[in-house]
């Protein structure tokens, strides 16, 4: 596996490249990012990996300081599953020395996520932009785990040669979704973390047969308050092609962000 460091530790590794598979990760590799490599070793020619805690997409300096980066283990983990290469840039080599530009949101896509993480979005898209420019990729492969960031990359970046392939969710034998977050977690929390993605799992299964879904859902809200202590952002049916609110669980998925003590917490069902 080749290390690169910089843009030309890049030209000159992907020089003859063709069918190249990229998964852009914020490093502190698990499960999740392991099932997106495996699935890009086995459509590419090539896969690369690219570690890079983006500083644009963190709305609050403590979170990006707190975010668990393990960059050794990860090494360890590329090596072991055959990555070609791994990229791993300093901020400096992604965003030079300006003042950092930033993509643009349309106001039908402030929705979910993008309405409690002010700029979230905006930094995402704009590292993605920056990383498939100096990349090149044939395929970026991403987790439906993070559902509207990949519904976002698909919309801006899926073109004809360069494809957004969505992945599934990993989720670990509680049915918790994997995370790198969740490392952040107590047992107890873990534990609790996952009694809320089963119990959500069998609502979403229950939903399907049940009128007047916006009152189940807020009758939902209010339990899953009482029964863990836990802030929600949101808790919201959409469809799944473009992200509408719902009233028919047919083709659409069960959203949830909320805060487990100081950890915030993202799914989908
Ligand atoms: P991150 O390092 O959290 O930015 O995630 C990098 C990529 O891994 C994104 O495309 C995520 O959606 C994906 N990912 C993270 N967790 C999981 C998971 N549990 N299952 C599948 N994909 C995941």
């Amino acid at each position: 596996m080749k290390i690169l460091l910089n843009n030309d530790d890049l030209n000159e590794a992907l020089q003859n490249v063709s069918n190249l598979g990229f998964v852009p990760t914020m490093g502190s590799l698990h499960k999740g990012h392991i099932s997106l490599i495996k699935r890009s070793l086995k459509e590419c020619s090539k896969t690369l990996v690219s570690i890079f805690v983006n500083p644009t997409q963190f709305n609050n300096k403590i979170d990006f300081k707190m975010y668990p980066r393990d960059n050794k283990k990860d090494l360890l983990i590329l090596k072991k599953y055959r990555a070609d290469f791994v990229f791993m840039p300093n901020i400096k080599e992604i965003y030079g020395l300006n003042k950092v530009s930033k993509f643009k949101l349309l106001k039908k896509d402030k929705i979910l996520c993008a309405k409690y993480r002010k700029g979230h979005f905006e930094g995402v898209l704009e590292v993605m932009k920056r990383l498939t420019n100096l990349i090149k990729p044939n395929k970026i492969f991403m987790g439906e785990k993070d559902f509207q960031q990949l519904y976002l990359i698909k919309k801006h970046f899926d073109k004809k040669n360069t494809k957004v392939i969505s992945c599934r969710t990993i989720r670990d034998k509680n049915k918790l979704a994997i995370s790198s977050r969740n490392k952040l977690l107590s047992k107890k929390d873990l534990s609790t973390a996952g009694k809320i993605a089963r119990n959500l799992i069998l609502f979403k299964k229950n939903l399907f047969s049940r009128g007047h879904k916006k009152d189940l859902i807020d009758k939902k809200i209010k339990e899953l308050k009482r029964l863990f202590q836990i802030k929600i952002e949101y808790l919201e049916l959409r469809k799944k092609t473009d992200l509408k609110l719902s009233t028919n669980t047919k083709d659409s998925k069960l959203f949830i962000a909320y805060h487990l003590k100081k950890v915030r917490l993202i799914d989908n069902f």
